[in-house]
C-alpha cells in the first residue's frame, strides 16, 4: 500500500502532462459525481476588493481588528507585520468593545478579532476574553480569531465565551517554524 502511495505520489510531483491528463480527467469525473457545480469564495475583509466579479461596499459587514495594533515579535517572512496595518486598531478592551459596537450599529454581521503575535506565537488574547463573550451575548455578532499558538486557558475561555471560529496555521515542519515564523517552538 504504501509503495503505491509513494509512486502515486512521484508520479503527481514528476509527472508529465500526459501522463498526469488522464489522473486529472478521473479527479474531476469523481468530484463531479460527489459534490456539485457550486463554488464557495470568502473574499477577506482585511483588503478591498473591487473586480468585474466582486466589489467589497460596506467595510462594516465583516471587518478585521488588531488587538495588538501593529505590533508583533514574531514579524514572520511572509508578512513583516503588513496584515496587521489592514486592521482596525483596538489595543484594549474597552476599544475592542467601542469597535464591536459600532460594527452592530452599522448593521455588521461580525468580526475578525486578529492581531500580532508573542513570543510564544500566540495572539494576547486571554485580557479580551470577557468583552468577545459580551459582544457575543449583548451584540449577538459572528466573532471569529486568529488565536496563533493555542494554549490551555485561552482556548478554555474562547468556548466559554462562545466564538463561532477559530484560525490557526498548522506548521509541519521545523525548518518553516524557525525560518519563516521565527518561532523557537517544536512541531
Ligand atoms: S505573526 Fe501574524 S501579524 Fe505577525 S508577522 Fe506573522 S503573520 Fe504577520
Amino acid at each position: 500500500m504504501s509503495d503505491d502511495i509513494d509512486s502515486l505520489l512521484d508520479l503527481c510531483f514528476n509527472g508529465s502532462e500526459e501522463e498526469l491528463t488522464p489522473l486529472f480527467e478521473k479527479a474531476f469525473e469523481v468530484s463531479r459525481s460527489r459534490f456539485s457545480n457550486v463554488l464557495a469564495l470568502h473574499a477577506p475583509g482585511m483588503v478591498h476588493y473591487s473586480t468585474d466579479f466582486h466589489t467589497a461596499t460596506d467595510p462594516y459587514r465583516f471587518p478585521s481588528v488588531s488587538i495588538s495594533g501593529s505590533g508583533c515579535s514574531l514579524s514572520c517572512e511572509h508578512c513583516s507585520r503588513k496584515l496587521l496595518e489592514t486592521m482596525i486598531p483596538a489595543t484594549t478592551p474597552e476599544m475592542l468593545w467601542e469597535t464591536c459596537l459600532k460594527v452592530s450599529e452599522k448593521g455588521g454581521e461580525g468580526v475578525l478579532i486578529s492581531g500580532g503575535s508573542t513570543p510564544k506565537g500566540n495572539t494576547p488574547l486571554l485580557d479580551f476574553i470577557p468583552t468577545i463573550k459580551r459582544v457575543k451575548e449583548d451584540l449577538g455578532l459572528d466573532v471569529v480569531v486568529h488565536t496563533g499558538v493555542v494554549y490551555p486557558d485561552v482556548a478554555e475561555g474562547l468556548g466559554d465565551a462562545g466564538v463561532d471560529g477559530a484560525m490557526l496555521d498548522i506548521i509541519g515542519d521545523e525548518a518553516t517554524l524557525r525560518e519563516v515564523y521565527h518561532l523557537d517552538l517544536h512541531v
